[in-house]
């Protein structure tokens, strides 16, 4: 699942930088073949937003049980880092899909 996407025509390797520079676009071209590529973006992400909203519910909860009064930053802090593991690993849930082009 946490696998940065590879061209569906001809089997090139995208970097993270790469991945996330395409993640504004719909529809790319592939850097190599050239041929027209689906960005199916939000394919992981419904796991993996779910999955950060509950580890930050957990870990504040905890936080509060364990500092009480005390717990508010700590929390803040483990609720910010988790929100920016989720912004980073997006590269490597999204998935790349052929299009069925008509152009011969
Ligand atoms: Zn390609």
């Amino acid at each position: 699942m946490f696998k940065l996407p590879k061209c569906p025509h001809c089997g090139e390797s995208y970097t993270s930088a790469e991945v996330k520079e395409n993640l504004r676009n719909k529809t790319f071209k592939c850097k190599s073949c050239k041929k027209p590529i689906a960005n199916k973006r939000f394919a992981g992400r419904l796991i993996l937003i779910p999955i950060a909203i509950v580890l930050v519910a957990g870990i504040d909860c905890l936080l509060f049980a364990l500092l009480q009064e005390n717990g508010t930053v700590p929390s803040v802090i483990v609720t910010f880092v988790l929100l920016l593991g989720e912004f980073f690993l997006q590269p490597y849930v999204c998935k790349y899909e052929k299009i069925d082009d008509d152009e011969k």
